[in-house]
């Protein structure tokens, strides 16, 4: 017999183990709104922040805020149960119909979370015995959904259609299905959808699109990445969140009506916990009008998007190809690119150091977010900063 371990003992140690390898993470307090100008509780002054998914610049939108007061007026806070139990108001109606429009299917479910939306889909969809095809550097969320499913859980490398293809030829499981982030979240690129979907009409696959980071940002009005590619099948599950371009909080599903009702009946995430707060829902179809009207928001962000691009000049380093929001620029080293995230604060320019395991091992990167709210100016300050960081180098 082996002798028990100190578990406070052991987990001590592996925080100090944690320090070494440059992976400890802590957070950092805020004390403005979400904005690119913010304050911070362990520095003296502001610093433009390049760090947020808001890429429309909603969260702190004073019309989104007006929003969320009168949906409080008019709802109160909680919703005071489970969907299914008495939690579920007409205000969540009304947003479910309009997201199903506005992403072009025939109905949808809101989600609190896109976590618990991807932990509660594929469950319902797939189990034992059933085979899930997922893209390697997919979001942890999808991962953790194809655990839970308990079916096989089969990667294909990143965006690799031939590797993808020859597995699915190679599965007997009864039930497949294909899972991808549209717009790869530490990555920035885009999944080949139109291909991927080809793959699941050829293989009788569902296709699960997460579109955390397409919806509100590409597409006609914001629509998506299925709209971006003109995208329509019963194969296909579309997943959009709520948190990022519509700056509010909260997913949803979206696909055909009997899927919906398959969900509303068989996921765990979405039948045992309290409904989301039917004053969110209130300020997400506010959040809706601002997207669908947001042109001029998405123009300014691509300008800043083909700035960035076109100003950053590397040797060393690699910034990653991607024509959104999301622009990695891949270090390699975890104490470096924490080492490069802290010279660029002593600029008072604010970009995380993404370090594994949310990146492979070895590609440590800063994620640099653009949103509408930026200026351009604040945009050719991080460029001026980060090409003089990397010239210094050896
Ligand atoms: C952020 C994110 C999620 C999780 O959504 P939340 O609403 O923040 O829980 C899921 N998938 C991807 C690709 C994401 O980037």
């Amino acid at each position: 017999m082996a002798e028990p371990i100190d578990p406070l003992l052991e987990l001590s140690a592996s925080l100090a183990d944690l320090d070494e390898a440059g992976l400890r993470r802590r957070r950092r307090v805020a004390t403005t709104p979400c904005a690119p100008s913010a304050l911070l509780e362990d520095r003296p002054g502001p610093v433009i922040a390049f760090c947020s998914n808001d890429y429309l610049g909603l969260a702190a939108d004073p019309a989104l805020a007006e929003a969320a007061v009168l949906g409080t007026r008019r709802w109160g806070v909680g919703s005071g149960a489970s969907h299914l139990v008495s939690g579920h108001y007409a205000v969540h109606e009304e947003l479910e119909t309009r997201l199903a429009r506005f992403v072009g299917m025939d109905d949808a479910l809101y989600f609190s979370a896109g976590y618990m939306a991807n932990i509660g889909v594929m469950p319902a969809l797939v189990g034992r015995g059933d085979a899930i095809f997922a893209d390697k550097v997919n979001h942890a969320s999808l991962v953790d959904g194809a655990l839970l499913s308990r079916a096989e859980f089969i990667r294909y490398p990143h965006c690799d259609l031939a590797a993808l293809a020859a597995r699915l030829e190679a599965s007997t499981a009864p039930r497949k299905l294909i899972v991808t982030d549209s717009v790869f979240s530490m990555d920035g690129d885009l999944a080949p959808l139109p291909e991927l979907l080809a793959l699941a009409e050829a293989h009788k696959a569902w296709l699960l699109v997460d579109d955390a980071h397409g919806f509100g940002v590409l597409g006609p009005q914001g629509r998506g990445s299925l709209a971006h590619f003109g995208l329509s099948s019963p194969r296909l599950i579309y997943m959009g969140t709520l948190g990022k371009a519509a700056g509010v909080s909260g997913a949803f599903v979206a696909g055909q009506r009997d899927v919906i009702e398959w969900l509303v009946s068989k996921s765990r995430s979405y039948i045992f916990t309290t409904g989301a707060p039917p004053l969110l829902a209130h300020t997400l179809l506010t959040a809706l009008d601002l997207i669908e009207q947001g042109d001029a928001r998405r123009a300014h962000l691509n300008a800043l998007i083909d700035r960035l691009k076109h100003g950053l000049h590397f040797k060393r380093w690699q910034l990653l190809p991607s024509d959104t929001p999301i622009q990695p620029v891949v270090i390699g080293d975890n104490h470096e690119t924490l080492a490069v995230s802290r010279a660029l604060d002593a600029e008072d320019l604010w970009v995380p150091a993404i370090r594994p395991p949310t990146v492979p091992k070895g590609a440590a990167r800063l994620r640099i977010t653009l949103s509408a709210t930026h200026s351009f100016a604040q945009v050719d300050r991080l460029i001026h900063v980060l090409n003089h960081l990397e010239s210094l180098q050896p």
